[in-house]
């Protein structure tokens, strides 16, 4: 027997298998359990409590930081169908009672809250409604122990105690051991299930480019977009004054570009949001603060500008690409200054030791030179057998060999500057240079001046990080970065003990084969159907005024330009295709592919001139559908588009509701828009039916 669970994620969502762990979580909350959910961004944690939400009886109650999220996350609930709303400072009193009212007539499944609205109301209101189950989201948040503490949270354990017969959900992308205890104990859950799903998302490839001087960096970013043409991206920047260059230099080169970060104002950052999510805006190049409030599912890559402050939060960036699952990129760059900076930060801030423990990590991980998803994942405790083939060491594996005697060479010179120099001036006196700080310090007498001649300055910089990887040498930031060895260094130095370093990689353009996890059918796309149909799908999201991969995401699109699906059993069939969006949607994408179709394959009859043929023996449209086996609703839309096309068809006689929609779309002021004249009749009449009719109306004039 097919579960019920599996109805709805087929029926609503239009997916046709669960994700690993979703349904174990999905069926203990059902028998009424607290869980702990923790899986990557992008995995599917959503579905979690949206599916408990639809089966059991009442309201579910999702407490969400990031108001701009759960927007969308309920603009994305709707359009499958699901009565969802939310409750948070961005809306008006009126709107906020007609949500009570809602929540209270039992005519919402979900309401989505922030943690202040929540324990504002949690005593007036929000008792009188059966709640049948309560996400946290974000859960995070209510550790000190983590990167993005809010105090608010740790008041949701009185909510908790008072509803303890409710199911309590945590689910967060970032916790560590000891924060999914401090979690699970803030949050007062009982007995909760811990579910940890792979970190691993094999659709991103990784990157890594380390010491790139700014105009390098700058054309290779624009190399990198322009072969990308039309998608969408995100680049991250240390400081806001980089974003709004970077983002300048990009626009002069004639990119779709906006630059985003906290120093704007609420409006300005929600425009440029906005048109990120509605691909009015492909690409932004934003400080840290843009991106968690989105859900944006065709990201095709993400690049960091500069090193990010640990891992964590390069994973989440990263995360933010490819949610749909297609094949995306992410590349970052890197420079000790960079390290410096932010070493600086950390000696200011609070929790100074962590912090710089963990900008160590990075920069470890940055400087390694084994299989990057490797380290990514033991770094969250999940251990890959074999290597990844999607990153670049991957690609292009260094090769290494007995670095001792050239590490010896740096190690004198170091040394013998008495360990009070960085890492440029070693260089320079292995080099045997002769700028102003060599001649200053006199270091042309020294002994090791210019040993180090044969070797690059840019290979001499890679070998001394590797020394610093390796433990025989420590950078001392609070020191100008002077350079001291370490009880190793001194061994090696001595000839105890041998190393091994890697050639550096030459950076240079690769010409990357696509190697990257197939999605089905991918060469069988077609690449112009593929753009046909997200054009349409721009016009229903202006039209609508929602994000674009709301309506479908590229996924589906792409599924539906490999397998061209021309009836509404195909249509469904697409993954990511509700009972819903087949509904309000299909035909217009299905004409779409229809056409394609016809154009595609000449010599077959087109499926219009069948109908047609049919019509014109004297058949009505129901015993064309049935004799075609086709729904009534594709019958019609051949029919109109016959009849625009000018073909002798009198369709009106079939439309009844015509009328009404006249009288309606008229009051409305003649605006194309479906949603208001829908809702004004009544959701009486189809979405096709709508646009038939306005499209006979228009005709007419
Ligand atoms: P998270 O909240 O964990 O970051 P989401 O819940 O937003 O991730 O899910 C990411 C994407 O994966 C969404 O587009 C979602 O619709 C899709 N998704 C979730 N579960 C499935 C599934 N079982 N099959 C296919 N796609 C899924
Ligand atoms: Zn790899």
């Amino acid at each position: 027997m097919i579960k019920q669970t599996h109805t709805v994620l087929k029926n609503v969502f239009g997916y046709d298998n669960f994700r690993p762990l979703q349904e174990e979580v999905i069926d203990r909350t059902i028998a009424g359990k607290d869980s702990f959910v923790l899986m990557p961004t992008g995995g599917g944690k959503s579905i979690c409590f949206q599916i408990p939400a639809l089966i059991l009886d009442g309201i579910t109650i999702v407490v969400s930081p990031l108001i701009s999220l759960m927007k969308d996350q309920v603009q994305a609930l709707k359009s499958n169908g699901i009565k969802a709303d939310f409750f948070n400072s961005s809306i008006s009193i009126e709107e906020e009672n007609d949500v009570v009212n809602r929540a209270i007539n039992g005519d919402l499944q979900l309401l989505y809250l922030s943690p202040e609205k929540l324990i504002a109301v949690s005593n007036t209101w929000l008792k009188k409604l059966n709640i049948n189950l309560v996400a946290i989201d974000e859960a995070h948040c209510v550790s000190m122990w983590g990167h993005d503490f809010r105090p608010e949270y740790t008041q949701l354990k009185v909510f908790r105690n008072s509803l303890p017969l409710v199911p309590f959900m945590a689910l967060t992308a970032t916790a560590d051991k000891s924060a999914r205890k401090d979690i699970e104990e803030q949050l007062g859950l009982n007995k909760s299930k811990l579910f940890i799903s792979s970190f691993d998302r094999k659709n991103l490839s990784i990157e890594i480019r380390g010491q790139v001087q700014k105009k390098k960096k700058l054309q290779e970013i624009i190399n990198f977009i322009d072969r990308r043409k039309n998608e969408s991206g995100i680049i991250y920047c240390l400081s806001r004054k980089n974003t709004e260059e970077v983002a300048d230099y990009l626009k002069k080169e004639g990119h779709s570009v906006a630059f985003y970060h906290a120093g704007m104002n609420f409006e300005e950052r929600e425009n440029t949001q906005t048109d990120f999510i509605n691909d009015d805006t492909k690409i932004i190049v934003a400080t840290i603060a843009f991106g968690m409030g989105i859900d944006k599912s065709n990201v095709r890559f993400v690049i960091h500008y500069n090193l990010p402050k640990n891992i964590e939060g390069y994973y989440q960036e990263i995360g933010r690409a490819g949610r749909d699952g297609l094949p995306s990129e992410t590349v970052l760059y890197y420079n000790m200054r960079d390290f410096v900076l932010y070493s600086q930060f950390a000696d200011n801030g609070a929790n100074s030791t962590m912090q710089k423990e963990k900008l160590n990590r990075m920069l470890q991980f940055t400087e390694a030179k084994s299989c990057r998803r490797k380290i990514l994942l033991s770094y969250f405790g999940e251990h890959l057998a074999e290597n990844c083939g999607n990153c670049d060491v991957c690609d292009n594996p260094p090769k290494d060999f007995d670095g001792t005697i050239l590490a010896q060479k740096a190690l004198s010179g170091i040394a013998r500057m008495k360990e009070k120099d960085g890492i440029t001036m070693l260089i320079n006196l292995l080099r045997g240079s002769n700028n102003a700080d060599i001649h200053s310090k006199q270091y042309f007498n020294l002994k090791t001046y210019g040993i180090g001649k044969d070797v690059s300055f840019f290979d001499w910089r890679d070998y001394v990080i590797q020394m610093a990887n390796q433990g025989l040498i420590e950078i001392m930031y609070a020191e100008s970065s002077a350079l001291k060895i370490t009880p190793i260094g001194w061994q090696i130095l001595k000839g105890e003990k041998t190393i091994r370093l890697t050639k550096p990689l030459r950076p240079k353009e690769k010409n990357k084969k696509q190697k990257v996890t197939k999605t089905t059918h991918e060469d069988e796309i077609n690449n112009g159907l593929f753009s046909e149909l997200k054009k349409i799908r721009y016009a229903i999201a202006k039209e609508e005024n929602m994000p674009a991969y709301i309506i479908f995401n590229d996924k589906s699109l792409k599924l539906m330009a490999s397998k061209l699906p021309t009836t509404e059993n195909e249509f469904l069939a697409i993954s990511g295709v509700g009972m819903n969006k087949m509904e309000k949607y299909g035909e217009e994408f299905m004409d779409v592919i229809r056409k394609f179709k016809s154009v595609a394959k000449p010599r077959k009859i087109g499926t219009t001139i069948k109908t047609f043929n049919l019509y014109q023996e004297g058949l009505n449209p129901s015993e064309i559908a049935e004799k075609r086996n086709l729904s009534i609703t594709t019958i019609f839309s051949h029919l109109s588009q016959l009849y625009s096309e000018g073909k002798k068809v009198d369709i009106e006689q079939y439309i009844n509701t015509i009328n009404k929609v006249r009288e309606v779309f008229n009051k409305l002021g003649r605006k194309i828009e479906l949603k208001p004249i829908y809702d004004k009749l009544n959701e009486e009449v189809s979405y096709s039916e709508i646009r038939i009719s306005i499209t006979l109306i228009l005709k007419n004039e």
